[in-house]
């Protein structure tokens, strides 16, 4: 029987998997969706999904299995504990709150249900890719890993996009896979901000580049970059003591014209994580289905919301700021580890 998955948010990214839940996927039906507009959510509903006028409604509805939800940030926190309090499995888009204090309630939550109910959204980690990269560190090969170079860079961004967004939802995408891919935790943040670029109007601080500082004294050097124009263009490169593992240049058809030899760029996120956003769906439905969740976890979501409030401080003060973490509850075990393929 399939799953039956509610939807709570049907913004853009809403939309992108009600698509994906009912046109690619298999062993999953959306029966019920929520937006705060009402209409917008009609609109994107499947056909004989039911429209709900609040969150928690749809939360509790016997016609619901598993939660997904793509509302905005600071909607999470709610609608996560409700999920919780009904013994529900939840999918939650990141950021999966805005807060320390909020991330830590739903940690608890969770504990004292007892059981994994939470994946976060972070799909890098589902990314053939990046799991590829991670195998490669995790062998050994290029022994022990001391710098990671992560390339964030964005064609453009939309008008309400601010600087501290580069921080506080840019970023977190490469605090998490940095995490998973090193196996450590983040314990300090120090951000720079060079000459900066013309390009993208409104009067965004941009590019900036962030050093996250590992527990085990590797540094990653992020790069954000998010009015480039070209593309949108993602690298990551592990320098390690005996050798170096970098992300592979996607395979793209190669354009031969009067201009030159060249390969296109994915334009967005959307188009170049496809892939890892369809895996990411199927490990949490086989989770859903047994009532539990894998994957980027509570955990997870409570590490990258530190280091976007650790990057905030850091931009103000100029200098490194540490991160202290509670103790991490034994619910979320090895966290690092590589979910099921
Ligand atoms: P969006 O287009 O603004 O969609 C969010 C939708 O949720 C809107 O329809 C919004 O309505 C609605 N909403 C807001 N508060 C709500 C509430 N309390 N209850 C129900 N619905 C509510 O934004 P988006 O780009 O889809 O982003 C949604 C989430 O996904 C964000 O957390 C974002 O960071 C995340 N995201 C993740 C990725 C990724 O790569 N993993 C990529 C894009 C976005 P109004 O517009 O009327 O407020």
């Amino acid at each position: 029987m399939a799953l039956k998955v509610g939807v709570i948010g049907t913004g853009m990214i809403g939309q992108d998997h009600i698509r994906r839940l009912t046109k690619v996927l298999s062993g999953v039906e959306i029966t019920a969706v929520n937006d705060i507009d009402v209409e917008r959510a009609r609109e994107a509903a499947p056909y004989n999904a039911e429209v709900f006028d609040t969150p928690q409604a749809l939360i509790e509805s016997d016609n619901v299995d598993a939660i997904v939800i793509c509302s905005w940030g600071p909607a999470h926190e709610e609608q996560l504990l409700a999920c919780i309090a009904a013994g529900k499995p939840v999918f939650c888009e990141k950021p999966m709150v805005t807060s320390e204090e909020s991330a830590i309630k739903v940690i608890e939550a969770e504990v004292a249900f007892g059981k994994r109910l939470v994946q976060v959204g972070f799909m890098r980690r589902f990314d053939s890719d990046y799991r590829q990269l991670k195998r490669v560190i995790d062998s050994g090969v290029v022994g022990t890993p001391l710098i990671y170079k992560s390339v964030h860079r964005n064609a453009s961004v939309p008008s309400h996009y601010i600087s501290d967004m580069c921080l506080n939802d840019t970023l977190v995408h490469d605090a998490d896979i940095s995490r998973w891919l090193l196996s450590d935790e983040i314990v300090g943040v120090e951000v720079r901000y060079p000459r900066r670029s013309n390009v993208g109007g409104n009067d965004l601080k941009n590019p900036v580049i962030v050093l996250l500082h590992m527990a085990a004294g590797a540094i990653v050097d992020v790069e954000i970059s998010v009015a480039i124009q070209y593309g949108y263009d993602i690298r990551g490169e592990v320098s390690g003591e005996t050798g170096v593992a970098s992300l592979p240049n996607r395979p793209a058809t190669v354009v031969t014209d009067m201009n030159g030899i060249r390969q296109a760029m994915p334009e967005d996120w959307r188009e170049r994580f496809i892939e890892a956003y369809d895996q990411e769906f199927r490990e949490w439905i086989i989770a859903a289905e047994q009532g539990t969740a894998t994957g980027p976890s509570a955990w997870d979501g409570y590490a990258s919301t530190l280091t976007a409030d650790a990057a905030l401080r850091a931009a103000d003060s100029g200098k490194f700021e540490k991160i202290a973490m509670i103790e991490k509850p034994a619910l979320y075990g090895e966290q690092h580890a590589m979910a099921a393929e």
